[in-house]
């Protein structure tokens, strides 16, 4: 195309308010409010613009409009498919919850409630009361509060038990979290002065005995649930910790990070320390967060003895950490399921977690007879736990491989930018969908955006 032409289909490019005056457009863009209109309009006359202006002679189009408007009407957080066989997904919202706790937020969000009332009594009472008791069943520890994540958990142990004064750590468990967070950083940030001990690969209790001095505030432990040591390892115990910080009139702060509150029986699943078991270890403080293992909504729980719980409560940050009442509402909702011994089945992520291979066979074998003329084979595949949690486990599943057409990185946008977007994972090049994290209910979803996309 030619310097003229080009100018001339720029030139010839409508202007929004013409677009929203013309006659023939105006059945369609009255379904919509202005705003949208509006945004819809702007996109569709900016991706013909950036056509022209790449060498392509084209002109606007009125039938491009009502993809625009659908494009413009639609919410931005919209559910997605999982396909990644990633069970706890960061960047797809981590765990899925329960359906009791959906009714529940349902129930609370529609109206008021006594988020800070104690009924009994009349007065102000604390926003998880609610969750305390449960807590406390379930971990064997005294008390019980919750944050608005486990970050904040960590900033705010960090700021209470350990700020202004040092805070005793090994080499082998300075943690980045994901996204560039880092678990150090977080802990310096809380005024705490970081005091490494051991190697890399060994820290012994001796160790740390040998770094006390009077500033020293804390013993930490930081579990490693995103990355795993192998070899020649060593590190000190949670036990030998708390028996040390109890002759030196210390506390020992563990932070678990993934949280199982119950354990995790299940083929290649390997093992997980619960809270409980580090509670009755003799750690004072542990906190994990609501929606990894656990399962629940995001927030960060911290669990511990009375008197260490009580100082966090007090501490400002706290008020600038706090959890609202939607997150109550579906904590308390999930923790009943684990009360009554329902985890299992109703909390997806567990249930997504110890998902018997048979299942998952027979419904990959489902979502393949959907699939009619698309080039498909069934595979057995490995999943992941996701979300920082879990990194050797590798839980054997099914997947949907989808035979080549093109590169895989192709087919995959192609996926992600329908309607339901569906998130799959790359093998060799190839596109493969793990039928894990898929509810039967959305296999029929999943095999109209795989027919979408060829
Ligand atoms: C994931 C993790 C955190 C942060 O938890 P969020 O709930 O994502 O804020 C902190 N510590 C450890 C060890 C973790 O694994």
């Amino acid at each position: 195309m030619d310097e003229a032409v080009r100018i001339e289909r720029l030139r010839a490019l409508p202007s929004i308010d013409e677009l929203l005056a013309r006659p023939s457009l105006a059945a369609l863009l009255q379904a919509h409010s202005r705003p949208v209109a509006v945004a819809a309009l702007r996109e569709a006359v900016a991706s013909v613009r950036a056509r022209v202006l790449a060498g392509e002679d084209v002109r606007f189009d009125e039938r491009d409009v009502p993809l625009a408007l659908g494009r413009a009407s639609q919410p931005k957080l919209k559910p997605v498919l999982n396909a990644t066989g990633v069970v706890l997904h960061t960047n797809l919202g981590r765990a899925p919850l329960a359906a009791v706790a959906i009714e529940r937020i349902a129930r609370i969000a529609a109206g008021y409630c006594n988020l800070e009332l104690d009924l009994d009594e009349g007065e102000r009472g604390s926003r998880y009361d609610p969750v305390v008791e449960l807590l406390c069943q379930l971990t064997g520890a005294e008390d019980a509060m919750v944050v608005n994540n486990c970050a904040a958990a960590v900033l705010l142990t960090f700021s209470a038990l350990a700020g202004g004064r040092e805070a005793i750590v090994s080499r082998g468990e300075l943690v980045e979290i994901g996204g560039g967070f880092r678990v150090p950083d977080v802990m310096r940030q809380s005024g705490a002065a970081m005091v490494e001990v051991g190697t890399t690969n060994r820290t012994r209790v001796a160790d740390y005995e040998a770094a006390i001095t009077e500033r020293t505030g804390l013993l930490v432990k930081v579990h490693r649930s995103n990355f795993a040591l192998v070899g020649f390892t060593e590190e000190a115990t949670t036990r030998e910790l708390a028996a040390l910080a109890k002759a030196r009139g210390l506390l020992v702060y563990e932070d678990l990070g993934s949280g199982a509150l119950k354990p995790l029986h299940g083929e290649g699943l390997g093992s997980e320390p619960t809270v409980a078991q580090v509670v009755s270890a003799g750690a004072d403080v542990v906190s994990f967060s609501g929606d990894k293992l656990l399962g629940g909504p995001q927030a960060g729980i911290i669990v511990g003895r009375k008197a260490a719980i009580a100082r966090l409560q007090k501490h400002p940050l706290n008020r600038a950490l706090r959890i609202d009442k939607l997150t109550v509402a579906a904590l308390e909702a999930t923790l009943e399921l684990y009360r009554d011994g329902r985890d299992e089945t109703e909390v997806p992520a567990r249930a997504a977690l110890l998902v018997r291979p048979e299942v998952l066979e027979a419904r990959a074998r489902r979502l393949s007879a959907m699939l009619g003329a698309v080039k498909h084979r069934v595979v057995p595949t490995l999943s992941r736990v996701g979300g920082g949690s879990m990194p050797l486990a590798a839980p054997p599943s099914w997947a949907i491989a989808l035979a080549r057409s093109g590169s895989a990185e192709a087919v995959h946008q192609q996926l992600r930018a329908g309607e339901p977007p569906l998130m799959a994972r790359i093998v060799d090049d190839e596109v493969w969908l793990d039928v894990r994290c898929l509810a039967d209910t959305e296999l029929e979803a999943v095999s109209r955006a795989v027919a979408n996309a060829h």
